[in-house]
């Protein structure tokens, strides 16, 4: 039988649920069990899809194509776990399902209703993850204990465990143990009240694992086991790591955080081997070779969550080439005002990730043409590749107006244009080419060589694509048509060969690195990062 493991969240939001989460599901896997995770979200939007990135920080896709929470990101780059549809539930979709359901009769005869009918739907969503071929579902619970909105979620997991019994389902409760400095102290007692609140609706944490920006004393741990009805061993410290989240299973790992969970639910506890992921966190944390220096010239740059993957897979691949990547954060329509120059000089390497509308555009095309003409190491992706395609438009093949039909659609050069398949879709939800699609990588060039092969599947989310009416001319000018959907008729990778190294792609190679296998195209991009470095150094040292 699945086992269930529910993760809510104390005092706080912002604690790390979501790593946690991520970590213990690493754990239990390496202890030789197959395991999924899953979250479930308060708001009442279907899914993230149509929010800003300001407003919810990254969407990330699935294989599968769906538009989810940034959490599933730190699931897969932990796990071996591909996430899908199911691994992440919003109350919208559960409304929205169960409303449908009445309007087909479902519920013929019945006043529908949050209790039983909405947390039923809960429970099916959670359960919808269970199966033959998985020993433990872990489920995170959005929001804070207390929050009017995630009740329901809350009563639901309640219910599941009562059904399935205690040595089928556990409960771990993340929550803040906060240093107050005016009193020198440690606090227990919003940890004490916020476990108080789940009681109140039948829950009773069965471990408590504490963040704490310092380390908890024995006299917390049997302060919080007292008043919050645990076992003191089952009161973990979650300290903040000192440099990277990748060390956060490890920290848990020294507490039996794992063997506490399979000895109450019974199971066997087998070897635990952490080897390769501690050389792999030493790696990033103390590289061999030192810094360089990457800018990711981005429109949603205040908000660190909004490029997550992004950051993760450059993080990773300074892991893979023994150095540390530094990112230099700019705003897009900061380059508007003064210039990529006084921006972007000095750093070894330019990013251009994904993004929507036009505001900060020209910004980021001036980057990819600053990039371009001082032979820095240049990655585009997404919005980024057709802001590459603009500027090569523009600048190489003397195409004055070249545009992105999203942002002028009288533009008499629409290089980028909305795709066929796109045209007659009015709703926004859900909408876009989403998920995993093959693409065909020609050989010889520079995204075949990166990876090592010349069939790939990638993730996608866009609306726009490559307008093939301009393909004859670019690749004239010099542009390489280097990878294409299967067909032939979608552009997917295009680079420079002219340039040290200048790739761009139309799909999002930062959902699929994880620490432990980087991307193979931001592997090769901080490669030549590194190569750009150390070129500009002994040019340096030759003109001394
Ligand atoms: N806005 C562009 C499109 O829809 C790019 C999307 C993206 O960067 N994810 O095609």
């Amino acid at each position: 039988m699945t086992k269930h493991l529910f993760v809510t969240g104390g005092v706080v939001s912002s604690l790390g649920k979501g790593l946690t989460a991520a970590s213990v599901a690493l754990l239990l896997e390496r202890r030789g069990y197959r395991v999924k995770l899953q979250k479930l979200d308060p708001y009442l939007n279907v899914d993230p899809g149509t929010m800003s990135p300001y407003q919810h920080g990254e969407v990330y896709v699935t294989v599968d194509g769906a538009e989810t929470d940034l959490d599933l990101g730190h699931y897969e780059r932990f796990t071996g776990v591909d996430c899908t549809r199911g691994s992440n539930f919003t109350t919208g979709r559960i409304y929205s399902d169960v409303i449908t359901r009445e309007r087909e009769g479902g519920y013929l005869g019945k006043t529908v209703q949050v209790i039983p009918h909405i947390t039923d739907a809960i429970k099916a969503a959670i359960r919808s993850m269970d199966g033959d071929d998985v020993d433990f579902v872990i489920t995170e619970i959005g929001g804070t204990a207390g929050d009017i909105e995630s009740l329901p979620f809350l009563e639901a997991i309640r219910q599941l465990r009562q059904e399935i019994g205690r040595t089928n389902g556990l409960f771990l409760h993340v929550t803040l143990v906060p240093y107050i400095a005016a009193a020198g102290e440690m606090k227990t007692k919003p940890s004490q009240q916020s476990v108080g609140i789940l009681r109140s609706i039948g829950i009773i944490p069965d471990i408590l694992i504490c963040r704490c920006e310092r380390p908890l004393e024995q006299e917390h741990k049997d302060k919080l086991a007292l008043f919050c009805n645990v076992e003191r061993q089952m009161v973990i410290e979650e300290q903040d790591v000192a440099n990277s989240i990748y060390e956060v299973p490890l920290a848990l790992a020294d507490q039996d955080l794992d063997v506490y969970i399979l000895e109450l639910l019974q199971l066997h506890v087998g070897r635990l081997d952490l080897r390769d992921w501690r050389a792999m966190v030493d790696r990033l944390v103390n590289p061999k070779f030192g810094t360089v220096e990457v800018a990711v010239v981005g429109k949603y740059i205040s908000l660190q969550d909004a490029y997550k993957s992004i950051y993760e897979s450059l993080t990773h691949a300074g892991g893979s080439n023994d150095v540390k990547v530094r990112v230099r954060q700019i705003e897009s329509e900061e380059v508007e005002r003064v210039g990529a120059e006084a921006l972007l000089a000095g750093v070894d390497g330019i990013l251009v990730p994904g993004g929507f509308g036009d505001r900060g555009i020209e910004g980021k095309i001036a980057a990819v043409r600053y990039a371009r003409e001082n032979g820095i190491p240049f990655f585009g992706i997404c919005l980024g590749m057709q802001c590459a395609v603009m500027d090569f438009g523009r600048q190489v093949c003397g195409l004055d107006s070249a545009n992105s039909s999203e942002f002028n659609e009288k533009t008499p050069h629409p290089v980028i244009h909305m795709m066929a398949s796109q045209r007659n879709v009015y709703r926004k939800g859900g909408t876009m080419r989403l998920g995993s699609y093959p693409c065909r990588l020609e050989a010889g060039t520079e995204a075949a060589a990166c990876y090592g092969a010349t069939e790939i599947s990638e993730r996608h989310r866009h609306r726009y694509e490559f307008n093939n009416a301009y393909r004859q001319q670019m690749e004239a000018k010099g542009l390489v048509i280097s990878g294409l959907s299967p067909d032939g008729e979608l552009v997917e990778v295009v680079e420079y060969p002219a340039h040290p190294w200048f790739v761009a792609c139309q799909f999002h190679p930062e959902f699929q690195s994880t620490p432990m296998r980087s991307h193979p195209l931001f592997r090769g991009f901080v490669a030549a990062a590194v190569k750009r470095r150390d070129l500009v150094k002994s040019n340096k040292n030759e003109g001394a």
